[in-house]
């Protein structure tokens, strides 16, 4: 293996391939669910040296596995146990490459954080409108490789929507320029397409152009209560109709969920009593605040009315506004401050998640009494982050290892069931593989394996994942 170790260094230069020392932050994932061991960490500076890692990997038989920000919540950017996969840090790519005002475009390299590509469209009077709460630390080519998905995908679509073109390394060590900022193209296979959402099994994007959306004039936030999920789904309705294309975000949250919030971030403002469920709506109108909060009022009122919602509380000012996604996106952190859960990221009908909710947690319940339920997540999107806590007083590890498999048949049974999907936007990873070959249809995964097979027939690029 030195050999290989001599030619990367080669390719990338010696100070960007790591092999000693504290390698963790690149060999276990955000959840510490996946510890790894990597043969190297090799960072590239360009899609060139990318290249040459690939064609130095194959070469020498060794597997790679790209990795962004590693904020990923399935285990796909971590090395295995082996010690024999190299893992590609695609930090180094940086560089923000242009911004097309005119044509509504900026190209920037795939380690570019998401922030910071907020930021850079911003600065040209712009948004670009993916949005999550690992923004400060995923990069926009693990959020194309995993098509996230996050907070404004009701309005804007998740990041497969977002993306006009892509820079790729093949896995056979080639370059491919598909950096077009055409929003029309039919020239063929959509080869960008493939290549979103592969979770890094087919190549590495190295690049990408994303399409950006003017800044709308102003933003609006609420918090509302609902005594149920069908009441949460009525009230989406309502704000379709009202608000239409301005509803930008539309959250749920349980009890549950807000209340571990609550424990561990006790200094975040609640404006609300506790309820059954939370909702958190944010519109962006393209006129003023005076016509966003006339709008806001008017929906809130008629909810109340309508007996949808039990109360709410319009965000008065950015700092308020900010309070209120604070809460929203302290959840994934308070859960994890809770100690390990069982997590399903699942997509359903909008229409079918009350019965879902209602069943599901009936059946959880009864199969292991005094089991926590966190439920949140993207209603206006279908998709909810329906996670399962140990009991009270019952030690999560060993929850876990005990029942995972038991409350993940029951779950995913139901989504199934339901007509749904068990990842919504986190992917498959390492961590639903066998979910994946369980319900994906047969055909659809041979088709998979056909692309696979065709792109990367040596299973250079992040064998064991996703397939
Ligand atoms: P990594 O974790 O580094 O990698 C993820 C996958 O992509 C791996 O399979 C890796 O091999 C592959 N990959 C990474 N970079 C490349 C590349 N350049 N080329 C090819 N393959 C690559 N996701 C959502 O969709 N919506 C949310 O709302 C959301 N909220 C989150 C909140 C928190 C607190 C956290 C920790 C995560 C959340 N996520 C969410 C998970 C989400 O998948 C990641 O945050 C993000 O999209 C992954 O980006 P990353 O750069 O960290 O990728």
């Amino acid at each position: 293996m030195s050999a290989l170790v001599d030619a990367l260094r080669a390719a990338v230069g010696a100070p960007h391939v790591l092999t000693d020392g504290d390698l963790s932050a690149w060999e276990v994932d955000w959840r510490r669910r996946y510890r790894g061991k990597a043969l190297a960490v090799v960072r590239p500076a360009r899609a060139g040296e990318v290249a040459a890692v690939l064609r130095t990997c194959a070469a020498h038989g060794a597997s790679v596995v790209p990795q962004g920000g590693n904020t990923g919540l399935v285990g796909g950017g971590v090395p295995d146990a082996s010690g024999r996969q190299v893992l590609l840090s695609l930090t180094r790519m940086n560089r923000v490459r242009g911004v097309d005002a005119a044509n509504l475009a900026m190209t920037v390299e795939a380690g570019c954080v998401l922030q910071a590509v907020q930021e850079a469209a911003a600065a040209h009077g712009l948004l670009f409108a993916l949005s999550l709460a690992a923004e400060g630390s995923c990069t926009i080519g693990g959020n194309l490789a995993t098509n996230a998905g996050g907070t404004q995908v009701l309005r804007y679509g998740n990041a497969r929507e977002l993306c006009l073109g892509l820079e790729v390394v093949t896995a056979a060590g080639e370059v491919w320029d598909g950096l077009s900022g055409l929003r029309k193209d039919n020239t063929g296979y959509d080869l960008r397409d493939l290549y979103i959402g592969s979770e890094g099994t087919l190549g590495v994007i190295t690049a990408a152009t994303l399409k950006l959306h003017p800044q709308p004039a102003a933003r609006c936030t609420a918090l509302a209560s609902c005594a149920t999920p069908e009441a949460c789904v009525a009230l989406l309705q309502l704000a379709r109709a009202r608000l239409g294309a301005g509803l930008t975000g539309f959250e749920v949250m349980g009890r549950f969920a807000l209340s571990l919030v609550e424990k561990h971030f006790p200094a975040l403002p609640r404006p609300l009593a506790a309820s059954p469920w939370a909702v958190l709506l944010e519109q962006s109108d393209t006129e003023s605040e005076a016509h966003a909060r006339a709008l806001f009022q008017g929906l809130l009122e008629a909810a109340l009315e309508a007996g949808t919602i039990s109360d709410a509380a319009v965000a008065e000012s950015v700092q308020q506004s900010r309070q209120l996604w604070h809460l929203r996106e302290s959840i994934p952190l308070a859960q994890a401050e809770e100690g390990l859960n069982i997590k399903h990221d699942i997509a359903l009908p909008v229409s079918r998640i009350p019965e879902f909710v209602a069943r599901t947690d009936a059946q959880l319940l009864a199969a292991f009494p005094g089991v926590r339920l966190v439920n949140f997540g993207h209603l206006g999107d279908g998709n909810l982050h329906y996670n399962v806590q140990a009991p009270q007083g019952v030690a999560a590890a060993d929850f876990l290892r005990e029942h995972e498999a038991a409350v993940n048949t029951i779950v995913y049974e139901a989504v199934h069931a339901h007509g749904g999907s068990i990842s919504a936007e986190h992917g498959i990873g390492a961590l639903k593989r066998q979910e994946l070959a369980r319900f994906k249809s047969p055909v659809a995964l041979g088709l998979m394996r056909s692309i696979k097979q065709a792109l990367d027939p040596q299973a250079v690029m992040n064998p064991a994942r996703l397939l």
